[in-house]
This record gives structure tokens, sequence and C-alpha cells, in this order.
């Protein structure tokens, strides 16, 4: 019976060490040590021997036994790393492959203008201020100058919203409430704030009662305003002059025409020479098709009118300044040598289009 275990052992332990797989595994398991295998087939010999030999074969069985099962542990062990293995082989990453770059967006051109009008202004000392877009009628029409029932007042398309009358709790004023349609309410506010010398700008949203091509019920202005004891035409063409040349290109020229505005007197209006054609009119013989003979409408400017001095609290023998405005989407476009057949184009969220600036 010795000699039958010892057999058993070795031929067990080859099989589990032949198992290529979890089949052969199996298969060997339940050859040998399983319930109907070939160690429990011997195990009834047992019986049969006298009690020395009995002890010494029950000793070597469970010898063989203890063998055939480490056995097995060590083959599962080494097909499961194998499988492992086979695996990882396949689920293997090339970290020298090039990754796939996640695409990277950029500001709209918009915010880049807004962005690059505060830093050109902020360099002369003009700082940003923040003022109501939703703001007292008064501010936005009588305090620049244009009494209720003045006609100007209906050139605006203002939205006004839907709520009575009411009254300023800073001046006590009565009046609607309304949309900004431009940004020259933030003149009298500024003044209101009573710190001076002013130099300031306040750009942000404008709406009107307008859309097509050329008009957006949502648009951008940029204001501005610098107040002070002696300050002249010369200052606001200086700085007109400052911001031109940084946003539109150093030899961008500007030119002031006279025009009417309520707020100013004496009121412009503002030109700058052409992107396209640099002030020519033409290229290469070819009209050009962004311009008027050579030059482009930027905006309005004029010193501030002496009754705006007085709405926000200033003596006009003592005070003088100057105010301009215009259009930011505008701004961004002219810079971009761009004349949009439809200006919505900016607002459509077309990658396409947004992409290119
Ligand atoms: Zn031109």
């Amino acid at each position: 019976m010795l000699d039958q275990l010892k057999q058993l052992q070795a031929e067990a332990l080859s099989a589990f060490t032949a198992a290529k797989d979890t089949n052969d595994l199996e298969a060997a398991r339940v050859a040998y040590l399983g319930r109907k295998g070939r160690l429990s087939e011997i195990m009834p010999q047992l019986a049969s021997l006298s009690n020395d030999e009995k002890r010494l074969a029950g000793q070597t069985a469970n010898e063989v036994k203890a063998a055939i099962e480490g056995a097995f542990i060590a083959a599962q062990a080494r097909i499961e790393s194998t499988v492992a293995g086979a695996n990882a082989e396949r689920a293997w990453i090339d970290m020298t492959l090039p990754g796939n770059r996640p695409s990277v967006g950029h500001t709209h051109l918009t915010t880049q203008a807004i962005a690059d009008l505060t830093e050109i202004f902020a360099k002369l000392g003009f700082n940003r201020q923040r003022h109501p877009e939703v703001d007292w009628d008064y501010y936005a029409f009588e305090a620049l100058n244009m009494p209720k029932e003045h006609p100007a007042r209906d050139d605006w398309e203002t939205f006004f919203v839907a709520d009575p009358d009411g009254k300023d709790v800073q001046t006590g004023e009565l009046g609607k409430v309304v949309l900004t349609p431009h940004t020259s309410n933030a003149q009298v506010r500024e003044m209101k704030k009573g710190a001076l010398p002013i130099r300031m700008i306040n750009i942000s949203k404008c709406y009107r009662r307008q859309i097509s091509a050329r008009h957006l019920p949502v648009f951008h202005q940029i204001e501005g305003l610098m107040i002070d004891g002696n300050v002249t035409i010369t200052d606001l063409k200086g700085v007109i002059d400052h911001f031109v040349k940084n946003f539109f290109g150093p030899n961008t020229k500007t030119r002031l025409r006279p025009y009417h505005f309520r707020f100013t007197e004496p009121s412009f209006e503002l030109d700058i020479s052409c992107t396209v054609c640099n002030g020519e009119g033409s290229v290469q013989g070819t009209k050009c098709k962004l311009c008027k003979a050579g030059w482009l409408e930027l905006g309005g400017a004029g010193m501030v009118h002496t009754n705006v001095l007085k709405a926000g609290g200033l003596d006009p023998k003592k005070y003088t300044g100057f105010a301009f405005g215009w259009g930011v989407e505008r701004t961004a476009m002219m810079r971009g040598g761009l004349k949009l057949d439809d200006i919505r184009m900016m607002y459509k969220n077309d990658l396409r289009f947004l992409k290119q600036f």
C-alpha cells in the first residue's frame, strides 16, 4: 500500500504541474482529490491492515494527501497569475502614444474687447466703475438734459420696467424704472459720489427695443467721463487718440466732427481712419467695402453740458469735463476689419464663427 501511495503522489504531482489552464486543473483535482478520486479509492484498504501497519500507512497517506493538496494550490496560483498576466497584456497602455488633447476655448470677442478697453483706459487713470443696468429714468434722461416731454426720449426705444412710478431713495426724484438704453446714466451717478477729479469708464449692457441685422436688443457700451478744474477739448482729443492708437493700431487717425447731443456742448461724432484701407478709401484701386471715404464712425463725445454738471451737484464755474461713448460690439468688429452682414452672428454661438477671433 505504501508503494501505491508513493506512486499516486508522483502521478498527481506531475498532473498538477502539467495543468495549463483552469480546465486541466479541475480535471486533476477531481481525479486525485475528488470524493471518488484515486486517493479516496485507496483509503478503504487501511481497514485490512494490522495496527502497526495501519499507523504507518495512515501517516504516509496523510503526507501524500498534504503533498497533493499543496501541488493543487501551487498549480492554482500559477494558472491564476497566467490568466491575470494575459488580461494585463490585453489592457496594456502605450504611454508613449500621443494622447487626446482636450479642446481649449477662449473668451468671446466682446469679452476680449471689454478687457482691452479696460486696460487701455486704466493706463490713463480711468478706472472702471459699476453703475446700474436697471435704473431710474431720471439718470438715463432727465439728469442728462432730456426733460420728461422732450422728443429725444422717444428716440431711445426704451424698455420700461412694469412697475408704477417710484421714488429714488437717494435723490427723492420721482420717475419710472428703465433698462438702461445707454451707459450715460453713469455720468450723474458718478458726479453724485462727490469724489473729484473724476476719471472713470463704465462698460455695461444696454437694452433697446430693436432687433435687426444691424441692431441687437442687448448690447454693450462704454462710457467715459473726465471732470476736473480745467478740462478742455484738447484733453478729450488726447485721451481718444491714446485709446484709438492702442486699440486699433499706432497708425490709426482720429477725427472729431461737430454734432448735436443733449448732454454735451459742444458735441462731436468720433471717426477713425479705416482699419482696412488705412484711410485711403480704396484698396488697390477698388473702393473699400468697410468705410466711407476712408473713415469709420466710432461713437460720440463732447464737453459735459452745464445742466448735467448741475444735476451732478457740481459748479460749472469751477468744473469742466468731457464724456464719450460707443458700442463695444461695433468696436470689436471694426478692429477686426469686419463688416458683418448680420451683427446677430456675434451671439449665435456658432463656433465656426467664434473660433476665428
Ligand atoms: Zn476703408
